[in-house]
């Protein structure tokens, strides 16, 4: 008997469900035709800066170009440092590095594979000038640890929370839990659009001022440019479709909550590693991610019965040969450790209970077969 294949994540499921708000806000922009800067646009990042908490919302074209912004507007200079984690998506340390910047690479929690926050002081030199954490899989770091290691040294915290829109970090939410906030509306991500999107966070001012100048080529006024910047505005058409999905996105967070606590206990059950969820905060689950030893053998015994996994990442950022730092590479071990053993499983808001549970059995009993 073949079984239906499961999809990874299902994003035409969710459109389905939301249809008819997408849609009716898709017309309303053809029909105004504002394609730039049109009236969606405000409205969203009104309606995101609510959600998160935070002052100022402004959104541009990915979450790479937030996190862009952000170390522009922060004014990062060539050779300035700053500390991240060695596991993550590449973004992270690239736009860094497309600074002219120096990622110094800071080792990670083997249970949560988020930023160990207990090594970050010893990482701080006189030309470190800012912290970049990222909400791995969509829980947030110890935040408050990494804001007072921050505050001794005066430096700005980014949180790339691109995984991460939506959870909570002791009550409040991921995006408003540190100098600026970075996400991502890239189709897959917890909030995504049907293209490329993002925005940034902050409560400072100065800093949101900055970030929208640098956003549309660095203007203060129309051709008057008082700052180098970038063509990264968000569509209108793509903040339409963020506003027709917010209607859902609440459930779509209890929901991912509900099948992650899920997969929780019926791992714990069948006694496999799984990324551990802090008391203090909440997750997403952008990925749910397990730890398995014999990973490429389990995976193709997965795929074999239709359930389809994905790496969420083979490498740390310093093994890439870009990026390639052998001597930061020996510094993060459990990252080294993480790369080889992460293994994501199907996920996503309209999932149900007896396919996630045909995803456990298969796990179970691909783990108990042989090497
Ligand atoms: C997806 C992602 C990004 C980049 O977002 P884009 O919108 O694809 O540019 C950055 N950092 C992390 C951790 C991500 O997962």
């Amino acid at each position: 008997m073949t079984r239906q294949r499961i999809p990874f994540i299902d994003l035409k499921a969710q459109y389905a469900a939301s249809k008819a708000a997408i849609d009716r806000r898709i017309q309303a922009v053809l029909e105004h035709a504002q394609y730039i800067m049109g009236p969606e646009v405000a409205e969203l990042e009104a309606r995101l800066a609510d959600y998160t908490g935070a002052r100022h919302c402004v959104t541009v074209s990915s979450g790479t170009e937030a996190l862009l912004i952000s170390l522009m507007a922060l004014d990062l200079k060539p050779g300035d440092e700053v500390i991240t984690t060695p596991f993550t998506f590449i973004a992270t340390a690239e736009v860094i590095a497309l600074l002219g910047g120096k990622p110094v690479y800071c080792d990670i929690e083997a249970d949560t594979c988020n930023l160990d926050a207990a090594l970050l002081a010893d990482l701080v030199t006189e030309r470190t000038r800012a912290i970049m954490p990222v909400s791995l899989y969509g829980q947030p770091c110890d935040m408050d640890a990494i804001n007072a290691v921050a505050a001794r040294h005066g430096l700005a915290v980014i949180e790339d929370a691109a995984q991460s829109f939506g959870a909570e970090y002791k009550g409040r939410r991921s995006c408003h839990l540190s100098t600026i906030g970075c996400t991502s509306f890239f189709p897959s991500k917890p909030l995504g659009c049907f293209g490329d999107g993002g925005a940034l966070f902050t409560d400072d001012d100065g800093l949101a001022q900055a970030a929208r100048e640098i956003r549309i080529h660095g203007q203060s006024k129309r051709y008057h440019h008082t700052r180098i910047g970038v063509g990264g505005r968000m569509d209108t058409l793509q903040c339409a479709i963020v506003l027709g999905k917010l209607e859902r996105f609440a459930w779509e967070v209890e929901r991912r909550k509900a099948l992650g606590a899920r997969y929780d206990a019926l791992l714990d059950a069948a006694c496999i590693q799984r990324i551990r969820l802090r008391e203090d905060r909440t997750s997403v689950f952008a990925q749910y991610t397990v730890l398995l030893d014999r990973r490429a053998h389990i995976e193709a015994l997965l795929h074999d019965s239709g359930i389809p996994t994905a790496v969420h990442y083979p490498a740390t950022i310093p093994a890439q040969a870009a990026y390639r730092d052998d001597a930061a590479a020996a510094s993060c071990p459990r990252a080294t450790v993480a790369a080889q053993r992460v293994l994501s499983l199907p996920f996503h808001p309209d999932l149900d209970e007896p396919t996630q549970d045909r995803i456990v059995e298969a796990l179970v009993a691909a783990c108990g077969k042989g090497a």
